[in-house]
């Protein structure tokens, strides 16, 4: 069994890896990348009129024979992890034909994410799997091992062909609200894996431990106990361990929690699959607002019965100008238009709830200025979706590899401080026969 690191080993973003054998070859993510070569933010936009191959001779694209539209196919299937762009944001390249082997959920996100925003991909053939049910592509056997991660969907992957055995991590944690996926990992992990392919998006925290979701959840109730104030979060919509937190902290202190209708049809979809709050008689403290350029958007493609089932959970914006003290309402940098037409709820408090890098956008920087403005009080609460040290360490001595490789890392360089394990540092494009 052979694998190749096309994008990763030096950076978090663009995940993708190719394992093949004499007879299947297949890929794990086809992630878009976050950052450049020089360290600065990837802008799509600056690419997106190239062809494939323009994409794959600039380096943007991985370069992998038979994986891409316009060519003989001859990959046998993609694995998902799970729905983050940095493992999914190139699908919309691939061979029409090519077979996604994903999570049902981690499914339907991506195509609720494509009817929303300008994201697209191509998943014309797909077959779901489910957490520790093994399945075979060619004679290469794949089991899935759900993990704790911010994305709702996400799997770490056991691949095993010709007496061999790799071990993919996905991006995991063990302090989400999925943290006895992590623990019943731990007591039923793989042994005898030869490579272990490890993120390591936090290595450089150092011993830095994360505060759990509950944590999160408690500081939350804290803020909103305060009265009279509008309380604002801004957080992925897509967080779903996130929006469970704020939810809760909703009920306890008695508020409405007010979401958009993009995140109603998340939460929604979702329910098919875990007990979540979304909009229904059930949890009547969740109502529904319209932002404005989203239902154009959604209007004009046709789609405006996505928010008619919502019709009768609505909060206008007079609502929620008049019950400002009784709101916590979940907003996006897009929102500005609409927040602007609700009067009187200045000197609230907007809590940022996402990774700090995202505060070095342009778009989240005008919308905070313009909070500001209002005389809100910006907070920050949030915890990451990786795991900390103790966590990987935790994942490493549950498996015992012969190796580790790097992967999903500014800081491969660092992991045998913290590893008893040989490190293999790998690089980009390097073929690893095992
Ligand atoms: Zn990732
Ligand atoms: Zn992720």
């Amino acid at each position: 069994m052979n694998f190749k690191i096309h994008r990763g080993t030096q950076e978090i973003g663009g995940s993708c890896v190719e394992v093949w054998t004499d007879e299947t070859r297949i890929v794990i993510d086809i992630g878009m990348p976050l950052v450049e070569k020089d360290g600065s933010e990837f802008d799509f936009g600056k690419y997106h009129h190239f062809q494939t191959d323009e994409l794959v001779r600039k380096g943007i694209l991985p370069d992998i024979k038979g994986f891409y539209q316009n060519e003989q196919l001859g990959i046998d299937g993609i694995l998902l992890s799970h729905a983050h762009v940095d493992h999914y944001g190139f699908g919309r390249y691939l061979h029409p034909d090519i077979c996604y082997y994903l999570g049902a959920p981690t499914h339907k996100l991506i195509n609720l994410t494509c009817l929303f925003t300008p994201q697209q991909n191509n998943i014309k053939n797909w077959t779901y799997f489910e957490k520790s049910k093994a399945f075979f592509i060619g004679n290469i056997k794949i089991t899935p091992f759900w993990m704790d991660h911010s994305a709702f969907d996400a799997y770490a992957f056991l691949l095993e062909a010709e007496g061999k055995s790799i071990f993919y991590s996905g991006d995991f944690r063990g302090h989400g609200r999925k943290s006895g996926a992590f623990k019943w990992f731990t007591h039923n992990a793989p042994q005898s894996v030869d490579y272990l392919l490890l993120e390591g998006t936090q290595i450089e925290r150092n011993a830095h431990k994360d505060k759990t979701e509950r944590e999160i959840e408690n500081e939350l109730i804290a803020i909103f106990s305060e009265k009279g104030k509008i309380n604002l979060v801004y957080s992925s919509g897509q967080n779903i361990d996130r929006l469970v937190s704020v939810y809760k902290a909703c009920k306890q202190t008695g508020k409405t929690f007010a979401i958009d209708v993009y995140i109603a049809c998340i939460l929604k979809e979702l329910s098919n699959y875990a007990s979540i709050p979304y909009p229904s008689r059930n949890f009547k403290e969740v109502r529904v607002f319209f932002p404005h350029y989203l239902c154009n958007r959604i209007s004009s493609q046709n789609d405006a019965n996505l928010l008619y089932q919502f019709q009768s959970f609505k909060i206008t914006k007079e609502q929620i100008s008049e019950e400002k003290g009784n709101v916590v309402m979940l907003v996006r940098s897009s929102m500005k238009f609409d927040l602007d037409h609700i009067k009187g709820i200045e000197g609230g408090n907007i809590i940022y709830s996402m990774w700090e890098g995202y505060l070095r956008q342009e778009s989240t920087k005008i919308f905070l200025e313009y909070l500001k403005g209002r005389q809100f009080k910006i907070m920050k609460i949030h915890t990451s979706g990786h795991a900390d040290i103790e966590t990987l360490s935790q994942m490493a001595d549950a498996i015992k590899p012969k190796k580790i490789v790097p992967i999903h890392t500014f800081r491969g360089n660092e992991y045998q401080k913290h590893f008893n394990y040989q490190i293999a540092q790998v690089k980009d494009g390097e073929t690893v026969t095992i």
